[in-house]
């Protein structure tokens, strides 16, 4: 099916491809996210949402109520402001919650291009135990000092939440939204997406962990600290996913489609 007619089924009207080259280049590499995100399980849903910014706009790209990850197109995401007026298709819908917490990150935050949030099954898993995420492997390690906590208060479509998604993000790239699910942030749809692997890798290693019965062995903080800098090259931040051009390639693989 093509991506007309999807966006017909959902009731909206077709986008005419911006003129903006780096709009158009945004779009393109979104959908490649989302189809590469689904391809990874981490939503098989159309409810979650990844967004990112259109640089130098007021304006960010972010996917439509009723479409699946699997079916997101360059020209099914819809071109929303700040205040929720949808500029790209005429008739389609954005979920409140999503659209609340999303559009209140990338407000706040200039340096934030791109938000992640699923509710993929290790991360709401971890999300949900007392003791947190713990970091077992050297991947884990780039998660040390980036993962903030979110107390569950409801569904996340009050406003008034996201000053405290933001206090509870902090300075960090990842935050497990407790009893909930995962989120990420990033300069780069790469950057988030990185960050969203290793914190959905580090849940899942965990919980097959804890499933074993055996006693758990987090890393201590110095080894996190030390493999985090190997790892980043002495830079203490996530700098993108390393895959990244890769994920690009399977996306292509799995269905060139995503890119009309
Ligand atoms: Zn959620």
């Amino acid at each position: 099916m093509d991506g007309n007619t999807l966006l017909e089924q959902i009731g909206a009207t077709k986008l005419d491809r911006p003129a903006n080259p780096i709009e158009d280049k945004l779009r393109v590499e979104l959908a490649a996210a989302f189809r590469v995100a689904h391809h990874l399980g981490w939503n098989k849903d159309t409810l979650n949402h990844i967004t990112a910014r259109i640089p130098g706009t007021e304006t960010f790209l972010m996917n439509p109520v009723g479409l699946g990850w699997d079916e997101m197109t360059a020209s099914s995401l819809v071109t929303v402001d700040f205040a929720r007026n949808v500029v790209s298709h005429a008739g389609i819908r954005l979920a409140p919650a999503g659209f609340n917490f999303h559009s209140g990150i990338l407000k706040a935050r200039p340096d934030v291009n791109c938000v992640i949030h699923v509710h993929e099954r290790a991360g709401t898993v971890i999300s949900s135990i007392a003791e947190g995420l713990l970091i077992l492997d050297q991947g884990g390690c780039m998660l040390h000092g980036e993962v903030g906590y979110h107390a569950f208060e409801g569904q996340a479509k009050e406003n008034d939440e996201v000053p405290r998604i933001l206090r509870d993000l902090g300075t960090g790239h990842a935050l497990i939204m407790v009893n909930h699910g995962l989120l990420s942030i990033g300069a780069t749809i790469s950057e988030a997406f990185g960050v969203m692997r290793s914190l959905v890798n580090a849940c899942e290693l965990q919980e097959r962990t804890m499933a074993t019965g055996g006693k758990v062995m987090p890393l201590a903080e110095e080894l996190q600290i030390h493999t985090k800098n190997q790892l980043s090259g002495g830079n203490n931040a996530p700098r993108g996913d390393h895959s990244w051009a890769y994920w690009l390639r399977l996306a292509e693989r799995l269905d060139p489609g995503f890119a009309e």
